[in-house]
């Protein structure tokens, strides 16, 4: 039998199989990628293991193209989520109105005045884009931005509070994920931490009693992803800040999520807005831009002016300042709140956090049939009313009522625990993953986020779960 060999690298690349590869992906990946094929195929050429069609020049041509694709995709990957968590932190939480999405595009493909002043000719601030804002929205003397909230709490902890201390309540010496705990951001940015009260109770005359020469700043942060119920105490801002200010001190407040609006115009639980914060004394307050607010990740600093001009002096301010595509989506999302009354039709986070029960259900009621038919008779799929939450720490107790598509395997006990996570991996899989939870023997597809419900069922025959 006569040997078979390998046809060489130049004579697939002569093959016209590969002419459109070559425009595709350029000469030097054509030919790393066939140079790593017949590496592999090499062997089982040798050893006769391979036959004559296995090694064509149109088949090597096939393969080292899915192997091309493959390697081209993207790594950010649009995904759908459906967890029932709105500001997903993992998911990349609030989603762009189109007006910041316009913004960012422009701010992309063009030069702009990021630090250039139009009306004097001369250098100027890219805090200054959305200074006039932020203040007609929340009332403060002055703003600066930075990369996110904890970036604004370092930083305004490290302007203020530097080898001095920093009293705060035991009560909110939280953490927020990750490595982000108060204490140790506090140390980071060298303020000494002095603890005041308890864990339920902390009260006025306990601050008092801290207060030294050596005291820098009273901090207080808002409790976003815990609560403390029962028996409990703590000073109303307006106190706090009446206290600090009779001792010289500044009161920064971190918010975390904070809000602009009032949220319970629109059903929603109560969130302390910027505004009342300010108008309670805190001297300064820090927010997230992609929490509630539904912006870009950002983090706000907003307060006194002289702080302000401190704060901004602060050379680590340099190394947390936001870029240009942020502070453009930033602009556009606040001239938004320009018209609350339009807000929640025109910002996504808040349509998809007012979304209505009953719409949510009447859409799991239509997607329900499909569904059960996609899964087979070893899947129960029922859509039924669930909870969701808000995310991102905002308001860890209030659930969101919601619907969503229940599957449940029927079978054995032993064997659930696999078929969801069969059923996971599967949604994982998909063009655009569906990603949904495991709770009580079921996942759930909450449908809260489930706008482009065309894109969802088109990749759905894709669907291949594992018996
Ligand atoms: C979320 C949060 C932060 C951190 O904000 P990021 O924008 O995620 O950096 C800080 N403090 C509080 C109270 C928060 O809720």
């Amino acid at each position: 039998m006569m040997s078979l060999r390998l046809p060489s690298i130049d004579g697939v690349l002569r093959h016209p199989a590969c002419g459109p590869l070559l425009e595709r992906h350029g000469r030097e990946s054509l030919l790393a990628g066939l140079r790593q094929l017949l590496d592999e195929l090499r062997p089982g050429v040798l050893n006769g293991q391979l036959s004559a069609v296995e090694i064509s020049p149109e088949v090597l041509a096939g393969r080292v193209s899915e192997r091309l694709v493959q390697q081209q995709r993207s790594h950010v990957r649009r995904v759908f989520n459906l967890t029932g968590t709105v500001l997903h932190t993992n998911l990349g939480r609030a989603l762009l109105p189109d007006e910041a999405i316009d913004a960012v595009q422009m701010a992309a493909r063009y030069p702009l005045n990021l630090e250039f002043d139009l009306a004097s000719g001369k250098r100027g601030d890219r805090d200054d884009l959305i200074e006039g804002l932020i203040r007609e929205l929340t009332g403060a003397e002055a703003v600066t931005v930075v990369n996110n909230n904890a970036a604004a709490v370092l930083l305004t902890l490290n302007s203020l509070g530097a080898r001095k201390e920093g009293i705060i309540s035991r009560g909110e010496l939280i953490e927020i994920g990750g490595a982000f705990r108060i204490p140790d951001i506090m140390a980071r940015a060298g303020v000494r931490l002095h603890e005041v009260g308890t864990t339920n109770r902390t009260h006025a005359r306990d601050y008092e009693a801290a207060i030294s020469p050596r005291s820098g700043l009273i901090m207080r942060v808002h409790a976003s992803n815990y609560s403390i119920e029962g028996f409990t105490a703590r000073v109303p801002t307006a106190e706090l800040a009446e206290l600090a200010h009779r001792h010289g001190l500044p009161l920064l407040e971190d918010l975390g999520s904070g809000s602009l609006l009032d949220l319970t115009r629109w059903g929603l639980p109560a969130e302390p807005t910027v505004r009342q914060a300010l108008l309670d004394g805190a001297d300064i307050v820090t927010f997230s831009g992609d929490k509630l607010l539904g912006g870009p990740q950002a983090g706000l600093i907003v307060g006194r002016k002289e702080l302000i001009a401190k704060i901004k002096k602060n050379p680590l301010k340099r190394a947390l300042r936001v870029d240009k595509l942020t502070l453009a989506a930033l602009e556009a999302v606040l001239g938004l709140y320009r018209d609350p009354d339009r807000l929640a039709e025109r910002l996504p986070s808040l349509r998809l956090l007012t979304r209505p029960q009953a719409d949510i259900l009447a859409q799991a009621l239509r997607l329900q049939p499909l569904m059960a038919e996609l899964l087979g008779e070893r899947w129960q799929v029922s859509a039924v009313e669930a909870l969701g939450m808000i995310g991102s720490g905002s308001q860890p107790v209030a659930r969101l009522p919601s619907a969503a598509l229940c599957c449940r395997p029927q079978v054995s006990k032993r064997l659930r625990g696999r078929c969801l996570l069969n059923l996971e991996a599967a949604l994982r899989a998909l063009p655009i993953p569906v990603l949904g939870r495991i709770d009580d023997d079921a996942l759930w597809l909450d449908l809260r986020q489930l706008d482009d419900e065309a894109a969802w069922l088109g990749q759905l025959p894709n669907l291949q779960v594992d018996p």
